[in-house]
């Protein structure tokens, strides 16, 4: 297959209006998911810089990040970790506290998902706020992981989420960007 560029994988994410509510523009990667050209050159794009490095596992973010992670797991043949909302893991867990617009939520992995020492790669679909990868990156961290990037398909440049990540010390890798969000 020929390569994609960022323009294919720029227009194949759809983009909706105030969406969950008035004044968000919703960057939806389902119709990315569905193309399958697409879907593959933006998976080898977002993997490129580890190819032929140690990357022990994968985590992704609830829920676009587990179908995003999981495709980039098998690409670097890493294990897959899920990093889930609370309450959804059976076996025992770790969790962290993060803020959302309104009030506090927990994202919790299973303890013994990760070793001490091991390499990882965070991904989740869209970067925004933050908020979320950060608190991904804290928590993987705190069970000794080292988080050598965190990867989105998009960045919202204009809320600072990338900036962030690059404060904890977190490279990012991301796509596209959309800018005015
Ligand atoms: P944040 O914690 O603010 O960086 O938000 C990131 C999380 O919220 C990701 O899991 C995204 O899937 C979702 N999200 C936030 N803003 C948008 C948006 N404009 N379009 C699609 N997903 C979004």
């Amino acid at each position: 297959m020929d390569t994609v560029t960022t323009a294919e994988i720029r227009a194949a994410i759809r983009a909706i209006p105030d969406y969950p509510k008035p004044g968000i523009m919703f960057r939806d990667i389902t119709t990315l998911l569905g193309n399958a050209r697409v879907f593959r050159g933006a998976i080898e794009q977002l993997v490129a810089p580890w190819a032929g490095e140690r990357i022990d596992r994968v985590a992704g973010i609830e829920a676009r990040g587990f179908i995003l992670g999981g495709a980039v797991a098998h690409q670097l043949t890493a294990g897959f970790v899920p990093v889930r909302k609370k309450g959804k893991l059976p076996h025992q867990t770790v969790s962290i506290a993060y803020s959302l617009e309104y009030g506090i939520d927990h994202m919790e992995m299973h303890r013994d998902a990760v070793q001490p020492g091991e390499r990882i790669l965070l991904v989740d679909d869209l970067i925004a706020t933050g908020g979320t990868a950060c608190a991904a990156v804290q928590l993987l961290r705190q069970q000794g992981a080292e988080v050598v990037a965190a990867c989105f398909i998009v960045d919202l440049p204009d809320l600072g989420g990338s900036g962030r990540l690059e404060r904890l010390g977190t490279a990012v890798r991301k796509l596209v960007t959309f800018a005015g969000d």
